[in-house]
């Protein structure tokens, strides 16, 4: 870090000064005197000072700076008892914030949101539960205090400890028993809204099949060592059955896994096939509360939880002795972070399983072509499970040439008679849309004119429950026009979202039930649940959604999946739609023929002779990975290269363009530079956006130049950042 010197002062080195990172907009860290009657801090110790006439939480990053700032203002108060940051955490954070171009304060605001918390150490209420024994009769027969208490959490599992009192349990009662190996103790950080194990969930590690095997032995081989697998297995073929042995294994002596799940992975039949291998197992979804949230990160930290699932966020969580990472569904978009500290949490994950030198497993049906770049490397280990066990078949994908045809609401007739078949044999049938509403396109068909955003150059989406214009980019919201403004009444919705083939689909099927899984349908957690629910009693009915339906779910009474507008991704034009659109399609596809009725995928197309889908369709994933894997690295594009994107916006466009003009100005010719240009949307709540893309043939480059840019300062009216590996491409 760069430090002005003057010379020191011996006083003030006789005092003490601590360096800070602030949550300040600033690439520096400051220096601060430690008052009369303060404790010396310690590296990660939280402190509350002063700033710029502001007060501010920040984290002690040198306790012990050589180079102490003569003139350092004594700071306001040392927060807690002991550190907040643990030493792996810090070196990540550090990491982060050079890798990402983030200010260091603002990266330990924004992995740690807890961190301004004013306790963001709450008190743990234990909670117990049984360990069953079959010998358990036998060694507490002499025991009859001990016994009963057995007893009666074998009825009552996971009892508080006050609970246990009020039923006459004493603590030191509870203490005899875990002594003897017959309780286990967990921090209460999850709520009972966690489900618990089903019915299905067995407890017990199912016999693995041959690749199964192979793939947890190569995985238990690499203890404590820096090892990254991926796991590349088919929808079906058993992954989530292997990161569960390995993590029963990895677990094992005082061990602590973590799981890190998509956004929408979390669903309840993940959490109870966690749940019924890990009972104490500690589970971050998005539905807990800061307190909840804050006790679950607190169970992780003290060792008393061995397994942690959560969503992106929760691969900065401090463990006790975390020896195992697992990024399931590694292709995911939702690991990338989109705004604040723009971060990929699987690659975060990687660089953390480095710096405790422990093995991390990314699993997905469809890698990203990263990872897959990383295994041609050779610095991932490739593992793969290609059949389903039990035999259960992977559908082929055929496509449907709708060319010339007359679409019922987006649904070709062949299309509507093969559904029908379905659900008279009594299956589930699965059509997926890549978006939701009723229709993205208004359109006047007299005067020709669109329903477009005010505040935005996007059109407005169609919504029919409510009804109304939306705006998806922006949220604006407008009443349902009866007219245009021109006074025509002809008014016509363009295209197909969710809800207008849910409308099509109860019109055409009577009788049987519709339910639409998208993000208006399922507002809270429970909803979706609920939706869930109904789809597992396996009754024929039709579903529909986007990319929350594509997801993770098993959905055994499916045979029938109907794709029917995704194609068009693999013409758009970013560069990596067609890895994009291919994963959905083999995701989405992935949820038919689970069980033992067969399935069978179809994909509507207007170009039914496009190349991509073409080689998708008829080799699968895995070779048309290969094949386009190949087309990017010939073109020099990501993977092959490193990528950033430098985004500014402003009220004013030739603002935001002249920001980026001097941006550009100072990055040197080794780096490829396109732009400024506009960003995909322009203008979004009525600001101007702009963009310069990156390209470097190696990233030690890239990140030289973002270095020197990060430091400068642009005017208040006009937000810029860096994106590094960029989610969007385009
Ligand atoms: P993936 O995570 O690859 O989609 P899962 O682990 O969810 O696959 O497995 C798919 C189905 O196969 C699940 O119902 C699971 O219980 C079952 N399964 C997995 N491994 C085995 C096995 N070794 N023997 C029998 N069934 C298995
Ligand atoms: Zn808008």
């Amino acid at each position: 870090m760069p430090f002005e010197t003057k010379a020191l002062h011996p006083a003030t080195l006789a005092m003490g000064v601590v360096r800070l990172a602030l949550p300040v907009p600033l690439f520096r860290e400051f220096d601060y005197r430690i008052p009369a009657g303060c404790r010396k801090p310690l590296r990660g110790d939280r402190i509350k000072t002063t700033f710029a006439g502001r007060t501010l939480t920040g984290i002690c990053t040198d306790a012990e700076p050589v180079d102490p700032w003569p003139d350092a203002k004594p700071f306001l108060e040392l927060i807690d008892d002991a550190p907040v940051v643990g030493p792996d955490l810090m070196d990540l954070a550090r990491w982060l914030s050079e890798y990402y171009h983030h200010p260091l304060g603002e990266v330990f605001a924004a992995c740690m949101p807890g961190i301004s918390q004013k306790d963001p150490r709450p008190k743990l209420k234990r909670v117990w539960s049984v360990v069953e024994r079959p010998d358990a009769a036998a060694i507490l027969r002499r025991s009859p205090r001990q016994r009963a208490l057995y007893n009666h959490l074998l009825r009552h599992a996971w009892s508080t400890e006050e609970l246990l009192s009020e039923s006459g349990f004493s603590a030191a009662l509870i203490r005899s028993l875990h002594e003897r190996g017959f309780a286990i103790s967990a921090a209460e950080a999850v709520s009972d809204r966690s489900p618990s194990a089903g019915p299905n969930d067995t407890a017990i590690a199912l016999p693995l099949s041959e690749e199964q095997q192979l793939a947890l032995e190569r995985i238990n081989a690499a203890r404590e060592t820096f090892a990254p697998f991926l796991l590349q297995g088919i929808t079906g073929s058993g992954k989530t059955e292997v990161y569960l042995q390995a993590m029963a294994q990895f677990v094992a002596n005082d061990g602590q896994a973590l799981l890190l799940v998509p956004e929408i992975g979390l669903t309840p039949q993940t959490i109870a096939r966690v749940r019924a291998r890990f009972p104490d197992a500690t589970i971050l979804h998005s539905a807990l509360g800061d307190q909840e949230r804050a006790l679950a990160w607190e169970s992780c930290r003290s060792g008393t939880s061995r397994v942690l699932v959560g969503t992106r966020s929760s691969v900065f969580a401090q463990f006790h002795s975390l020896r195992l990472i697992i990024v399931d569904e590694e292709h995911d978009s939702s690991y990338k972070q989109q705004d604040g500290l723009r971060y990929s949490a699987r690659d975060v994950a990687v660089k953390r399983a480095m710096t405790l030198a422990i093995p991390v497993v990314l699993g997905s049906a469809t890698p990203s072509f990263e990872s897959l770049q990383n295994a041609r490397r050779g610095r991932y280990q490739p593992l793969y499970l290609r059949s389903r066990p039990g035999g259960a078949t992977l559908p082929p994908l055929q496509i449907l040439d709708i060319r010339g045809v007359v679409l019922e609401d987006g649904l070709a007739p062949d299309m509507i008679r093969r559904m029908r078949q379905h659900l008279e044999d009594g299956s589930q049938v699965l059509t997926y849309v890549n978006r939701r509403g009723f229709s993205p396109v208004l359109l006047c068909t007299t005067c020709n004119w669109i329903a477009e955003c005010l505040h935005c150059d996007s059109r407005m989406t169609t919504h029919r429950t409510p009804a109304g214009l939306i705006c998806h980019h922006c949220g604006a919201r407008a009443p349902m026009p009866a007219k245009c403004p021109n006074g025509h009444p002809t008014l016509l919705p363009l295209g197909t979202g969710t809800q207008r083939t849910e409308e099509a689909l109860e019109r055409l099927f009577t009788g049987f039930p519709v339910i639409r899984v998208d993000r208006d349908s399922t507002r809270t957690q429970s909803h979706l649940d609920e939706h869930l629910r109904r789809i597992a009693s396996g009754a024929p009915m039709l579903l529909v959604g986007t990319q929350m339906l594509a997801k993770g779910h098993h959905f055994p009474a499916v045979t029938l999946v109907v794709i029917i507008n995704a194609d068009s991704g693999f013409l758009s034009p970013d560069f990596r739609a067609p890895e994009r659109t291919a994963q959905t399609i083999i995701q989405v596809a992935g949820r038919a023929g689970r069980a033992e009725r067969p399935g069978e995928v179809w994909i509507q197309s207007l170009q039914p002779d496009n190349t991509a889908l073409r080689s998708l369709a008829e080799n699968g994933y895995e070779t048309f990975a290969t094949e386009e894997l190949d087309r990017r690295i010939a073109a020099g594009l990501p993977p092959a290269s490193a990528m950033a994107i430098l985004r500014a916006d402003a009220f004013d466009r030739v603002q935001a363009t002249g920001f980026l003009e001097s941006l550009k100005s100072r990055i040197d010719s080794s780096i490829q530079v396109s732009g400024p240009a506009p960003a995909p949307i322009q203008r979004i709540a009525n600001r101007h956006r702009q963009q310069l893309l990156l390209l470097a043939s190696n990233r030690t480059l890239l990140q030289r130049v973002c270095s020197q840019l990060r430091l400068i300062e642009a005017p208040r009216s006009l937000r810029w950042s860096i994106d590094v590996d960029p989610y969007d491409g385009t």
